[in-house]
């Protein structure tokens, strides 16, 4: 079992990373100063293996009840929510009752809300079981729900006591899940470890083979990153809008396609346009765009996209969420593991750079 610490002072928690290691769940709540009253979260498509998680709880006595979400994005809203705490009030939850995600990023973006604004927050506990979930959105304290007009326009920075990363769960995965997450892991590498960005390519079919010593050494990375960044800033006031690298042109072009992109199939795009940014600009040589491609290519990701006028493409990045006072925010390479946060790019290196992925 691989153990990583997000340093957050009293809001410190550990991240178990392992195979079948589940029935940690059921001692980290009896180790804990928990409610005997759990609620467990899931979704339709994960439901068919709770007992993975269920079986240790039974067998150590701990109370839970489950409410299932449909799959999918579409869950991810105030609706539910509201459904979610009536149930919660119905169980009697109180305080210290706990709440455990077991799923994807819309599974825990939704209980992290919920936990975090029911009875003003009870203590959180998140089971990712996508890869992307597991090597980004459970670990920060991010939650959110999606508002009709926009995504994650209504959340809390609410971190949980603990995450649980059983990798075994990456087997059921459908295959196109496993690329989105590796959108995000290659995101890692780029801005902050050129060794790990080396690893994935020297490792890419072990990968796609979902081979489980590779797969725990690449979530483990991830997660040691992802939990520097955040440990420095906690609420992305400064260093962790670097995790933002390929995001920016990312969600514009979820936002122009419809949402018909998995999330890190929308960063692989967006990562490459970022890319071209900063070879615009002069910071990299085109030959490390050709790298990165190559690899994301590798992984079988999107990198081009087709049918999309570029007019309208830029004024869906001008109006990305994360955009404050008129001023992007642009993540950009200097090299491998090295990025810089500016909002001085003149357009035309970005319409330059938009150029090459709008074929
Ligand atoms: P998801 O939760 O919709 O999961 C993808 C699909 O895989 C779903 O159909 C789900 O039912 C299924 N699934 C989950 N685990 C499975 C398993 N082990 N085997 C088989 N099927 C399984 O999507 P996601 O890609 O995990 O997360 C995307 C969400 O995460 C978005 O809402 C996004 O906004 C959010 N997100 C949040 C953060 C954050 O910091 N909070 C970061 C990135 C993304």
């Amino acid at each position: 079992m691989k153990n990583v610490k997000v340093e957050l002072g009293i809001k410190s928690y550990e991240i178990l990373i392992g195979e079948n290691i589940l029935y940690e769940v059921a001692d980290f709540i009896l180790a804990s100063n928990f409610t005997n009253n759990v609620l467990i979260l899931t979704d339709s498509n994960v439901e068919k293996f709770l007992d993975k998680l269920t079986a240790p709880l039974v067998a150590k006595q701990i109370n839970f009840n489950t409410i299932t979400i449909p799959a999918g994005e579409s869950s991810k809203n105030l609706r539910e929510v509201e459904k979610i705490y009536t149930r919660a009030i119905e169980l009697g939850l109180d305080r210290k009752s706990p709440i455990i995600a077991f799923g994807g990023g819309v599974v825990g973006d939704l209980a992290g809300f919920v936990a975090a604004t029911y009875l003003r927050g009870v203590p959180f506990i998140q089971v990712p079981t996508t890869l992307l979930a597991q090597v980004d959105s459970s670990v920060g304290g991010k939650t959110a729900v999606n508002h009709e007009l926009g995504k994650n326009l209504i959340g809390a920075f609410y971190q949980p006591k603990a995450v649980f990363i059983d990798v075994d769960s990456l087997q059921y995965l459908p295959a196109r899940e496993i690329r989105s997450g590796l959108g995000e892991v290659i995101k890692y590498g780029i801005i902050k470890d050129a060794e790990f960005f080396r690893y994935l390519e020297d490792n890419a079919e072990k990968i796609m083979n979902r081979d489980v010593e590779t797969l725990k050494h690449i979530v483990k990375r991830s997660c040691e990153i992802k939990a520097e960044v955040v440990s420095a800033d906690e609420k992305e006031s400064g260093l962790r809008k670097i995790l933002n690298f390929g995001h920016t042109i990312g969600h514009a072009f979820e936002h122009v396609t419809s949402y018909k992109y998995r999330h890190g199939e929308a960063v692989s795009i967006g990562m490459v346009g970022a890319a071209l940014i900063s070879w615009a600009g002069g910071r990299i040589i085109f030959n490390d765009v050709a790298r990165l491609k190559d690899l994301l290519d590798k992984f079988q990701l999107v990198t081009t996209c087709k049918g999309v006028d570029m007019q309208e493409f830029y004024s869906a990045i001008s109006r990305d969420k994360k955009v404050i006072d008129g001023k992007i925010n642009w993540i950009l390479m200097r090299g491998f593991g090295d990025v810089e946060i500016t909002d001085k790019v003149p357009e035309s290196e970005i319409k330059k750079a938009l150029k090459n992925i709008l074929v």
